[in-house]
């Protein structure tokens, strides 16, 4: 049965401590983060390290990403409530759960089947939410387009048009792009259907498959 202590509370402030001093200062952005019980995404096995800054396996060759990952990428969606979000790589169900809790209205993809269906049957049960697809991410979902904001939690090796074109007016494209082993994290924000580019610190992403992504 899922338990959320006065431990576990503790460990996260501890956590939402540290990622201000990293340089996360949206307070929105920490709040989700003290709010969401990252240990209940965890195995027994792993549960000791729900609360470390640290990307941590989620089976199926795929992770639950960085808290510090996760904040940044959160931080530069620049989330209103409301945004009408395209999150690509389920995954653990994590990140959904944050921008959920900034007030996103959240579309997520997985291209794994196994993760599809054990975070859309787990997620609810936190009281989150989301809207889950299975298939390719890294064509978008055209049929729910446009998107205010579009999330990639996994590393491309080019930025898929899919994405942009599925991107409404204003709207931003947070995307991790470069090698397998390492990627620029990018923001493209629509303006008047011309596509600003800024780049952002490096990370180390599991690959983007699919038509768009990672043969
Ligand atoms: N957002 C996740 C979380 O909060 O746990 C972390 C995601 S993990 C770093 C990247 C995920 O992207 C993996 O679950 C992987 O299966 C998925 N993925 C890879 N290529 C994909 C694609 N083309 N479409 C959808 N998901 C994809």
């Amino acid at each position: 049965m899922f338990e959320d202590n006065y431990r576990q509370r503790g460990l996260r402030n501890k956590l939402v401590k540290k990622l201000l001093e990293k340089g996360i200062c949206d307070q929105r952005v920490l709040a989700a983060i003290g709010k969401v019980p990252r240990h209940a995404f965890f195995d027994d096995a792993l549960l000791g390290h729900a609360y470390e800054d640290k990307a941590f396996p989620i089976g199926e060759g795929q992770t639950i990403s960085q808290p510090y990952t996760v904040a940044f990428q959160t931080e530069k969606l620049k989330i209103q409530p409301g945004d009408k979000l395209l999150e690509i790589g389920t995954g653990s169900g994590y990140q959904a759960a944050i921008l959920l809790e900034m007030g996103a209205k959240v579309y997520t993809i997985e291209y794994n089947r196994k993760l599809y269906e054990r975070t859309r049957d787990f997620l609810p049960t936190l009281g989150y939410e989301p809207y889950f697809f299975y298939g390719d991410g890294s064509k978008g979902i055209p049929a729910k387009a446009p998107y205010n904001k579009i999330i990639v939690t996994a590393g491309a090796p080019v930025i898929p048009t899919a994405l942009t074109d599925q991107l409404a007016e204003g709207g931003i494209l947070l995307i991790p792009v470069g090698d397998r082993e390492r990627q620029k994290m990018l923001r493209i924000t629509k303006v008047k259907n011309e596509l600003k580019k800024e780049e952002f610190d490096s990370f180390a992403f599991v690959p983007l498959l699919g038509d768009q992504g990672w043969k």
